[in-house]
């Protein structure tokens, strides 16, 4: 099943390892056809080849965009040389077969990364060097297609020792061009949905209804479905993942080489899979306070501290102190420029990794030489990441991303529905949980004070549990501190029954903020009537599983 490779057209935009190619057909005395510069720089290597003017009849036109998009190039690749009437018609027709076809495509995701216009974007939409792969990957049954300059070596070998590919070696270049082309041209749409929107002309067909604001639902809701594709870049591939018997990537939007995943790492051991979790957890969360300064202490994806002061090592300082034992292994964030001072209360506590926008020059020393195992990553941009992606089995469930100036974070859409309006302190507190207990996991419930995290139940299967782990952990693990007197409390959901509400009441929370929803709300507020204990209602919830 090796077919010798007699004839070849390469047409490549990147032309770096074209040399040993190159070589190679000037060794085995192969026939190149080749494009505009591509051939102009095989013949500067010395390789005898024809331009594919002269192959078509016809000039390169358009800036470009007809080269090889022509029935001599096309069904040069496109006859199955195993079909003897696709031989007969092609020697009719007077026109040579291709054995080997290498291209690569012109830089789109390059190009748009580089701020091009529009114009220039459009310009770098390869139209004939995907049809060429296409067309070679279609007829692996007699053409070879590399798409690939990791692959030249070994095409430089089949062509100067005369033996070709195998029909299983051509199979396998072919899966690889398809898989190439498929990426390109997501690509290109990821660029499209982003760049034009749908014109109200074509009003997209939802379900037929009488209702006309339903009608218009389903179709909002159609066009966020059907324009969700997504295309994705290996970054590099990860020790493991979440345990060592799993292996484990990263992967990177191809157009805006921006954002968490593009951390720049200053030092420490290589980034693991739990590492880029907790970390982008706690990153999340840090940001969810600017512009005011805030530090978390995140472990498995929940946090064990947040703080805002109005420094940073102050902010630390309060985040750890929220809960010392499970800080130890922990990723801290910061939304600011770490200092010196930070640095230095970093210092005695086991940290993964620490993430801020930047660092002090001391401060990066002191953690360099000081810390040597502590993954040191600086990202420049807040979060931007508009939809979420988690996989169930056999599909994928996509949603927008849950902002936190959301309806109803604003403090001046809550309604009070027990006791004094707060104090302008109690209502900072307020604002800070409702914000804080946005990166804990469902249920979550948070006690806070002075611009602290104090108290944590996160996670539980049940509201009640999440109130008696918060009040517990405020009440234990500050020597004896009884924190959740006095403190507020915020919770993620609304309380299904008084029961939960009551345990914080019992512990001393002064106030609560909750988004309200409950058919037993009432219940709920006569409680807290009955405690005297302030309460305000959101509206909005902010789950987070
Ligand atoms: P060269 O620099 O050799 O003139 O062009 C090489 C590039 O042109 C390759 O990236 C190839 O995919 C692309 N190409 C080849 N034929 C055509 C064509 O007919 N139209 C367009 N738009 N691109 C082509």
């Amino acid at each position: 099943s090796r077919r010798p490779i007699h004839r070849a057209l390469v047409s490549v935009f990147h032309k770096e390892g074209i040399e040993v190619l190159a070589q190679a057909f000037v060794q085995a005395g192969t026939e190149v056809v080749s494009t505009g510069s591509t051939a102009q720089k095989l013949a500067q290597l010395g390789v005898q080849v024809t331009p594919v003017e002269q192959v078509t009849g016809f000039p390169e036109s358009l800036d470009g965009r007809v080269k090889t998009l022509d029935p001599h190039v096309h069904a040069g690749i496109l006859a199955d040389m195993t079909n003897s009437e696709h031989a007969q018609q092609l020697e009719q027709l007077g026109i040579k077969p291709f054995d080997l076809v290498v291209v690569n495509l012109y830089p789109f995701a390059d190009t748009v990364r580089s701020g091009a216009d529009e114009a220039a974007t459009i310009e770098k939409i390869d139209i004939g060097g995907p049809s060429m792969v296409r067309g070679a990957a279609k007829n692996s049954a007699t053409v070879a297609v590399i798409t690939d300059p990791k692959d030249y070596a070994l095409v430089a070998e089949r062509v100067t020792e005369g033996t070709g590919f195998t029909l299983e070696e051509r199979r396998y270049l072919a899966a690889k061009a398809f898989a190439h082309t498929a990426a390109y041209d997501a690509t290109i749409t990821q660029w499209t949905e982003r760049q034009w929107q749908r014109p109200d002309s074509f009003t997209l067909q939802a379900a037929a209804t009488t209702d006309a604001q339903e009608h218009d639902d389903q179709a909002q809701s159609l066009q966020f479905a059907q324009t969700y594709t997504r295309t994705w870049d290996l970054a590099h591939v990860l020790r493991y993942g979440e345990n060592p018997h799993q292996q484990a990537a990263l992967y990177i939007d191809p157009l805006h080489r921006q954002g968490f995943a593009h951390a720049e790492q200053l030092g420490g051991k290589p980034m693991s899979y739990n590492n880029y979790v907790d970390a982008d957890a706690a990153w999340r969360a840090v940001w969810d306070f600017a512009p005011s300064i805030a530090v978390a202490v995140v472990k498995h994806n929940n946090p064990c501290g947040l703080a805002v002061a109005d420094d940073v090592a102050t902010a630390h300082k309060k985040a750890h102190a929220c809960d010392p034992v499970s800080a130890y292994g922990g990723v801290i964030a910061a939304n600011t420029t770490v200092t010196l001072a930070m640095a230095e209360s970093v210092r005695p506590i086991f940290t993964e990794v620490i993430v801020a926008p930047d660092y002090e020059p001391e401060a990066l020393e002191l953690l360099q030489t000081k810390k040597k195992n502590l993954r040191i990553l600086k990202v420049q941009e807040p979060p931007m990441s508009s939809r979420q992606i988690r996989q169930i089995d056999g599909g994928l469930l996509v949603q927008d991303t849950d902002l936190i100036n959301a309806l109803g974070d604003d403090p001046s859409s809550w309604k009070l529905v027990s006791g004094q309006p707060a104090d302008e302190q109690t209502m900072k507190d307020l604002q800070f949980a409702w914000r804080a207990v946005r990166c804990v996991k469902s249920n979550a419930i948070l006690l806070a004070h002075d611009q602290a995290t104090v108290g944590i139940g996160m996670g539980q299967v049940n509201r009640v549990d999440s109130c008696n782990l918060s009040v517990e952990r405020a009440n234990t693990l500050a020597d004896g501190l009884e924190r959740a007197r006095g403190a507020v409390a915020a919770s993620d959901a609304f309380f299904p029954f008084a029961d939960g509400p009551q345990i914080l009441i019992n512990a001393g929370v002064k106030a609560i903020v909750q988004p309200g929803g409950s058919i037993r709300d009432e219940e709920v507020i006569e409680a807290a009537q009955a405690a005297g204990i302030t309460m305000y209602v959101t509206g909005t919830r902010h789950f987070f599983h």
